[in-house]
């Protein structure tokens, strides 16, 4: 259960701290405080845990400083959608709006690899109006002995560039929590030019400590990818270790499952998933069709595999895209043959706008139909 104060509810208050007390003492209920980013304003949420179905929601509503009571039936109890419309979804993160109705295009590095690499990146970005980007500085491999990223090394000169070029929010994968604290201290170090998205790798899914761990920070969002040989309600439980420890800004991405069935590409598809998200949870979907594909191979029509999954993905509603690109492909150290081209990156973006524009008619003409 839910119990969601007025917005205007000041802690030191009476009415609060007495509607705290009366829901602590509740019998065999644990309570946990949630401070959740409003459209207008910050909402205080208490999850009540427990076995909650004694309770009377009518009671609970009465106490002073209530707004409503949720019950909630389903699974994924704070990311999920709980067939209650108001309350709600997406975040703002350093000037930038992730929600179910947004779409930003995150293309970049896998791995940073040298300064030049990251500037010519971001470079191109500024140059057609990109704000956001992906860098991967800690890299989880395979092969052991394979390049792992150059880890904090890398951060002054990526997070500067970042600023340098208008970029607001850098996807980059963390795989323990320190990486975290060495973000947090090379942005402070730097004069946070730039902003992070902590991204949560498919290896690392179901990783409970470091998503306790990256959950029970609120200073970065997360980009939360599906696990790769798991079902995507274990995925689903798995992100929502992020918002029971207190961090509910995250973006769940789409990155294919492991299957031969998917062959050749390196994993089957998944973008038909995008509207199942958005119908069982809040999140912002983001797809990846860099890791789904993993090759710039071509139809007969001239369009990559890449490009032609990414308009299927937003053509289906996705709200980001995370995309590798690189300078020079043959030279990247990491996921070179999915990486496009410098060259590229206009047509990219132009085919993304495309199939946007046509996923917002097929919305439009959806809500005609409700309409009568
Ligand atoms: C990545 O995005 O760099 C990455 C390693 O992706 P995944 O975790 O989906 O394999
Ligand atoms: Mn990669």
């Amino acid at each position: 259960m839910i119990v969601i104060l007025d917005s205007a509810i000041n802690e030191q208050s009476p009415d609060y701290q007495q509607t705290l007390d009366y829901l602590a003492h509740l019998p065999g209920i644990s309570t946990r405080v949630h401070k959740v980013q409003g459209t207008q304003q910050d909402l205080t949420e208490i999850y009540l845990i427990g076995d909650t179905k004694s309770l009377s929601a009518d009671d609970i509503q009465a106490l002073p400083g209530v707004e409503r009571v949720i019950r909630i039936a389903e699974e994924y109890r704070i990311l999920g959608r709980h067939r209650d419309e108001r309350r709600a979804s997406g975040f703002d993160y350093n000037g930038v709006h992730f929600g179910q109705d947004t779409l930003h295009v995150f293309a970049g590095l896998c791995a940073v690899d040298t300064p030049e690499h990251v500037e010519i990146m971001l470079k191109a970005l500024q140059a057609h109006g990109q704000h956001c980007t992906r860098m991967g500085a800690y890299k989880p491999r395979t092969n052991p002995y394979s390049f792992q990223g150059h880890g904090r090394g890398c951060l002054p000169y990526v997070f500067e560039l970042a600023g340098r070029y208008g970029i607001r929010v850098v996807a980059m994968e963390v795989t323990h929590e320190s990486h975290v604290e060495e973000i947090h201290e090379c942005l402070q170090q730097t004069g946070q030019p730039t902003g992070v998205m902590l991204q949560i790798g498919t290896r690392n899914t179901q990783n409970f400590e470091l998503l306790k761990a990256v959950g029970r920070q609120q200073e970065f969002p997360v980009l939360f990818k599906r696990g790769f040989g798991i079902t995507l309600n274990e995925s689903l439980n798995a992100a929502e270790y992020l918002a029971s420890e207190g961090n509910s800004q995250v973006v769940f991405c789409l990155r294919g499952v492991k299957t031969n069935m998917g062959d050749p590409h390196r994993n089957l598809v998944d973008f038909s998933h995008v509207p199942v998200l958005k119908r069982l949870t809040r999140m912002p979907v983001c797809i990846d069709p860099s890791h789904s594909v993993g090759s710039r191979e071509q139809a007969p029509d001239g369009i990559s595999d890449l490009m032609h999954v990414t308009a299927q993905g937003v053509v289906a509603g996705a709200n980001m895209v995370l995309v590798d690109f690189h300078p020079n492909p043959a030279k990247a150290l990491v996921d070179g043959p999915q990486a496009m081209l410098m060259s590229e990156l206009g047509w990219f973006l132009d085919d993304v706008a495309l199939a946007r524009a046509c996923y917002q008619q097929r919305a439009a003409r959806a809500e005609r139909q409700r309409q009568g």
